[in-house]
């Protein structure tokens, strides 16, 4: 049975080592994410280079993410590298302060504006929250805390505001420069991190656009502010995938809130024929062990149910000590969640007029494998727009997307149950010899043998985007069809 859910994983030192990449793809990897907070360009870009020569040797397509750094806020450095913080003592964050010589009363900060954008009783989380401070008073830009949570407090580490409001915009100068090697490198996905809101993601597509760049926008939602109405449904309308990160929204919002919000921020990111992509500690257990704890089977399962596209490994494959073990875990928790009827069937869109064409024909397709015997669905694409449209019905039919265009194989790996086919037609409007072609390309994947029927769709001409207005149903081996 093909995994329709997909799977992403962070490439780091652990996947540097020998032979780990081909145990990746070995293991079903569809997408890797590059994470542009650590490492160097000469690092993504061989990194890059190492997966377009394994997707040559293997003939599987596995996508590229660029993950983006962002605006993350942080504490600067203590002069012994790290300090203990207790429970009720002053700890203050002092944009004044030297940034290399913080110790257990205070340390410096790397945001200007923070002093200006917290006042008495805000709450700061350091450390994904395992610190926590509030906010006493502001004096000449020094922001005096009590800590509420103490522990050990070491370097760099991040801040958020409870509830939002920091107002650091998205795209850093740092993130200006990554996006000139993300263009080098030819990715097909490149996420923004915190972003505030539409613009945010619209100012990186220009930005994307004018290095020569047609990578997808992921927007990673991480912010309180990126989830109230209307934002969260203008963020994911300016996002070709979107991204429930939830490590610094949790800490933004609460952890006891995000289980709903991934439900809301899935159905509506689905509704919208966006990608939605299920971030952060899904296997966190497996950085050390080789199997995941009876928890994370749950949560990957869920986050099926829930719909997602897209489930995400972090540290796990990039530092952990079992990376393909993670993706192989992943990989037999989708095939054992996706055979569950609530994730096969559909009534998305059921009562809704078409204005397109290439969009009805797409639905039809959908309603006619969901109640046929159908084997699988092959879009002749240009765009990647009608298997994104299908992809968003529910279903347990496979849909193959094929295309001779590199940059839409690239952008179909998120889809869920969209698997890439390269598939180049030589010049023809003749029906019947397009269908003899694509049965040649399934019967050499061993995707069909006689007997199986398929729904193509397809436009009437080649290379034209937005062109499909025709579906036909063929019988392997019967009839036109070779
Ligand atoms: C997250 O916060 O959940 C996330 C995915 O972001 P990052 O891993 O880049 O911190």
């Amino acid at each position: 049975m093909l995994r329709r859910t997909k799977i992403l994983a962070t490439l780091g030192p652990a996947t540097d080592k020998p032979g780990v990449l081909e145990g990746l793809f070995d293991a079903g990897v569809d997408v890797v994410r590059m994470n542009f907070s650590h490492g160097s360009a000469e690092d993504h870009i061989a990194r890059a280079n190492e997966i377009r020569e394994l997707g040559k040797k293997t003939g599987r397509r596995v996508g590229i993410l660029a993950d983006l750094q962002g605006p993350k806020i942080r504490i600067a450095r203590f002069k012994d590298t790290k300090v203990f913080l207790n429970e009720g003592q002053d700890f203050a964050l002092d944009i004044n302060f030297d940034p290399l010589l913080g110790d257990n009363t205070q340390v410096g900060i790397t945001y200007e504006p923070l002093a200006l954008e917290v006042k008495p009783g805000s709450r700061l989380l350091l450390d994904d929250g395992r610190i926590v401070l509030d906010v006493v008073n502001v004096e000449n830009m020094r922001v005096n805390c009590t800590v509420v949570v103490g522990g050990d407090l070491s370097n760099n580490k991040g801040i958020n505001l409870l509830g939002g409001g920091l107002s650091a915009a998205a795209l850093t100068e740092k993130d200006k420069e990554d996006i000139k090697t993300i263009a080098i490198m030819g990715c097909d996905y490149v996420a923004i991190s915190f972003p505030r809101c539409a613009e945010d993601l619209n100012e990186a597509r220009r930005l994307l656009e004018a290095a020569g760049c047609h990578a997808g926008i992921v927007s990673k939602v991480e912010r309180a502010e990126a989830i109230v109405d209307p934002v969260m449904d203008e963020i994911i309308l300016a996002s070709d995938a979107v991204m429930v990160a939830r490590g610094d929204l949790g800490v933004e919002i609460g952890d006891a809130n995000l289980p709903a919000i991934q439900k809301k921020l899935i159905k509506r990111t689905r509704e919208l024929n966006r990608v939605a992509i299920t971030a952060t500690q899904m296997m966190e257990s497996m950085i050390e062990n080789p199997i995941p704890t009876r928890a994370e089977v749950f949560d990957v399962a869920n986050a099926i149910y829930d719909g997602t596209d897209v489930i995400m490994l972090s540290a796990e494959t990039a530092s952990g000590n079992h990376p393909i073990k993670a993706v192989e875990a992943m990989h037999r928790i989708c095939i054992e969640a996706e055979k569950q009827p609530i994730v096969r069937v559909s009534d998305h869109r059921i009562n809704i007029q078409f204005e397109r064409d290439d969009e009805a024909i797409a639905m039809s397709a959908m309603y006619l494998a969901n109640h046929t015997k159908i084997k699988g669905i092959v879009a002749l694409t240009e765009s990647g727009s009608t298997p994104l449209w299908m992809s968003r019905i529910s279903s347990g039919i496979p849909i193959f997307a094929f295309s001779s265009v590199e940059e839409t194989l690239g952008k179909v790996t998120l889809f869920r149950g969209v698997f890439p086919i390269y598939f180049k037609l030589e010049e023809t409007q003749d029906h019947a010899e397009v269908n003899r072609s694509v049965v040649k390309e399934l019967r050499k994947w061993n995707i069909a043998k006689d007997g199986d029927k398929f729904i193509i769709t397809k436009g009437d001409l080649t290379g034209v985007k937005g062109g499909t207005n025709a579906l036909k149903v063929v019988v392997v081996g019967q009839g036109l069809t070779p």
